[in-house]
């Protein structure tokens, strides 16, 4: 059986019944337009706590929930060996934008990108960062995709005339001023982001020392991966991801050197000052599939799509098909080698989770 599932549908069947064979208990929760999120979880609620989620970002779920399900199989392919999932808990939570998710968007239903939709102070939800103003024309043209367009001539140009740092700049810090645009942070905590305020005190449950891995997808080279981390290079709550995982992948959001619009509404941001009464490690798993003029084209084209074209035409599909492949590209060998990485970070996490927590009660 493939991990991989073709629609938001037949991906959560195969989650449920992953969780059901290893005896995990499952939760459905309805979080927008009737959509459902569901949450797997195996063991007591005070054990050190492991949680993974996906889709943060709708369509990287594609990818995200071929990990969590290969880890539920990977557990009942283990569950008479010695495992040391025994000593800690497992909170896989599956899709956590649904409508992203089923309609093949990384938004959500108000083009909301949820990682920059978690309150952090009162002036967030405003303005957008001087580089995203000045290609605001570039980014969201107000009509649908053409085939004919010159796009990678434009994007050439527009690095050209602004610089890569720019571009990026106005990428990684989002935006909340243009609400048809291409990485906007809404005005208010989202219905998604609600949900994750709502419930993580269950996933979390009375453990002292936590881990959460959130996956995704799209930034970085084709295959490799980066754990992001929300602290400063060289802060000290990075002991722990650098033991866990290595120094050499981690990768850093807030680099104050090189960014001068700090990046805001983080959901990692939020858990972990949520949560700062306990050892909350955070880190997104970044798995990185093609170049950044691909996946900005693809994210452009299917916002356009979206507002402007006509839902089912072959322009909206073809858009929609080349999202999906930039955030879960169809090839083989990119499947296989990603989703054994996954693995090896979750279990990474999970041995660093019961070693500190022995280190701690020592
Ligand atoms: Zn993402």
């Amino acid at each position: 059986m493939t991990f991989f599932s073709a629609s938001y549908s037949d991906a959560r069947a195969k989650f449920k019944l992953a969780a059901n064979r290893v005896g995990a208990s499952v939760e459905s929760v309805p979080v927008s337009q009737g959509l459902e999120v569901d949450i797997a979880s195996l063991g007591e609620p005070d054990l050190p706590t492991l949680i993974v989620t996906s889709g943060l970002h709708g369509v990287e779920a594609f990818f995200g929930s071929a990990v969590q399900i290969a880890t539920l199989a990977s557990l009942h392919q283990a569950a008479n060996e010695n495992t040391a999932f025994g000593d800690c808990r497992l909170v896989l939570v599956h899709g956590l934008n649904p409508y992203g998710f089923a309609h093949i968007r990384r938004v959500d239903e108000n083009n909301i990108d949820l990682n920059r939709n978690f309150p952090e102070s009162e002036q967030q939800y405003q303005g957008a960062a001087a580089a995203y103003k000045a290609l605001n024309g570039f980014l969201n043209p107000p009509s649908q995709p053409s085939r004919f367009e010159p796009y990678k001539l434009k994007a050439a140009a527009t690095i050209v005339r602004y610089g890569l740092p720019a571009l990026r700049e106005a990428i990684a810090c989002g935006q909340y001023q243009y609400p048809k645009g291409i990485f906007y942070g809404g005005i208010e905590p989202s219905t998604a982001t609600r949900f994750v305020m709502s419930h993580c005190e269950n996933w979390v449950g009375s453990a002292s020392n936590v881990a959460h891995i959130d996956l995704h997808t799209g930034l970085g080279e084709f295959g490799r991966y980066k754990i992001l981390v929300n602290e400063e290079p060289g802060a000290d709550g990075l002991s722990w991801h650098a033991k866990t995982f290595g120094e050499r992948s981690l990768g850093y959001l807030r680099n104050n050197d090189k960014t001068a619009y700090a990046v805001s509404g983080a959901m990692g941001v939020w858990l972990q000052n949520r949560f700062n009464d306990r050892r909350y490690h955070f880190a997104g798993a970044e798995f990185g599939t093609y170049d950044p003029v691909r996946i900005i084209g693809a994210i452009r084209a299917e916002n356009r799509a979206h507002h402007y074209a006509v839902a089912g035409s072959k322009i909206h599909d073809r858009a929609k098909a080349e999202l999906l492949e930039c955030f879960c590209p169809a090839n083989e060998a990119w499947r296989e080698q990603t989703l054994m990485s996954a693995k090896k970070i979750i279990t990474s996490a999970m041995h660093g989770l019961l070693k500190s927590s022995r280190e701690a009660t020592r």
